[in-house]
């Protein structure tokens, strides 16, 4: 093994002098990394090109010498930065709506941003961890999903710019591992919720929130009965250190989210309830290849990582519609407490 690769199983002990870069860390679940690494001691790059994410969401680490911010596209081949224990890639848009609207762009962020990172990865002999997702299992046949599952993909559908973009980048990492030995981590991540998504960016738990704090009908795509698992982004955040600072033989790749299953009507309901929104349950059309289950199967992350998401999701929901009242310009209240 080469003698310069750094051993971060030390990352959450003695060794706080770590640097970290996280490609997409001015985004709603990127802001909460920078956020816990800065709080362990680390050394932060937040590389990020605000394609949707915000300078706002790191504007209160600014003030944090070890935190610093380089606004680049990683489509691009980003600069020659040295001295990176780790590399976090979360650079990609993530809600439907994002990457529907720019479909090339987003492959190219994917594939060849995936690929930029990956080379300066090899050139630093930096760990790397990369967000996959849940859509690499498409509208999936096996139920809950097991990371064995290969998935039920359409490439040619609207959909495919991010799933297919996102399966070839976990192709990319495991290639690097294969033919330059680079230790890395593949995450898939299960919709994820909390502070600091954007109360437009499209995704159901920001959409029914916004709806609902201001009294606007809540969109239901088709029946509702379509299933998801949502995650609190905390428990999210500590399943990513937990994989980053795993033995170099967990690589993955590793399902993390909360496998709770909902389905998207209920989770209406839950948020017309928490907020006591006088909204009405609408149902409108449902978009093309939305699939219609999710589950994770969590084993492996409980059996080599020893992670689980303890967050229930009423806490996690009524900590994020505290969150969309303050950024509506609303004063902060107890939800939870509808009449
Ligand atoms: P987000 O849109 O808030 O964050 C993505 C960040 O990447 C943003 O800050 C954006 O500006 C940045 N970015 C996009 N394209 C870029 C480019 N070309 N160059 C540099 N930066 C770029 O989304 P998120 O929910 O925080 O998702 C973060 C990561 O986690 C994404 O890779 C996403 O695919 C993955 N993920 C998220 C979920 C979820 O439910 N939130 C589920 C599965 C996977
Ligand atoms: N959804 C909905 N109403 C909305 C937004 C989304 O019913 O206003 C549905 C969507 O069709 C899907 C589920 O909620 O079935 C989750 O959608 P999201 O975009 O949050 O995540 P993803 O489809 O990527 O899992």
């Amino acid at each position: 093994m080469d003698s310069t690769v750094i051993d971060m199983t030390t990352l959450a002990g003695t060794r706080l002098d770590c640097t970290f870069l996280v490609a997409g860390g001015a985004g709603f679940i990127g802001s909460h990394l920078c956020e816990r690494l800065l709080q362990h001691g680390h050394r932060v790059l937040c590389l990020d090109n605000f394609h949707t994410g915000r300078i706002e969401n790191v504007a209160h680490l600014s003030g944090n010498d070890r935190f610093s911010v380089i606004e680049h596209d990683v489509a691009a081949p980003p600069p020659a930065l040295r001295g990176i224990d780790g590399i976090f890639n979360l650079a990609s848009p993530a809600s439907p709506i994002a990457y529907g609207s720019d479909p090339v762009g987003t492959v190219r962020t994917n594939v060849l941003g995936t690929l930029h990172l990956l080379e300066l990865a090899t050139a630093n002999r930096a760990r790397f961890l990369q967000a996959s997702t849940s859509e690499v299992y498409g509208d999936p046949l096996v139920h809950p999903q097991p990371e064995t599952y290969w998935g039920n993909v359409n490439p040619t559908g609207p959909r495919a710019c991010y799933d297919e973009g996102k399966r070839c980048a976990e192709t990319l990492v495991f290639d690097f591992q294969r033919s330059q030995n680079l230790d890395i981590k593949v995450a898939r991540i299960f919709n994820t919720f909390g502070p600091r998504m954007r109360p437009d960016d499209g995704r159901v738990v920001s959409n029914f929130a916004v709806q609902a704090l201001q009294g606007a009908d809540i969109t239901i795509h088709g029946t509702g009965a379509q299933t998801r698992s949502f995650c609190y982004v905390d428990d999210l955040v500590e399943g990513l250190l937990m994989l980053m600072r795993s033995p170099r033989a967990v690589a993955g790749p590793i399902n993390l989210g909360n496998p709770l299953e909902t389905p998207v009507k209920d989770l209406a309901q839950l948020i017309a309830w928490l907020t006591g929104s006088p909204s009405r349950l609408v149902h409108v059309p449902r978009p093309q290849d939305d699939p219609e289950v999710r589950r994770p199967d969590i084993e492996r992350a409980e059996r080599e990582l020893g992670w689980r998401p303890d967050t229930h999701l009423v806490e996690g929901l009524a900590r994020t519609i505290n969150y969309f009242e303050q950024i509506l310009g609303g004063s902060e209240r107890k939800v939870g407490a509808a009449e």
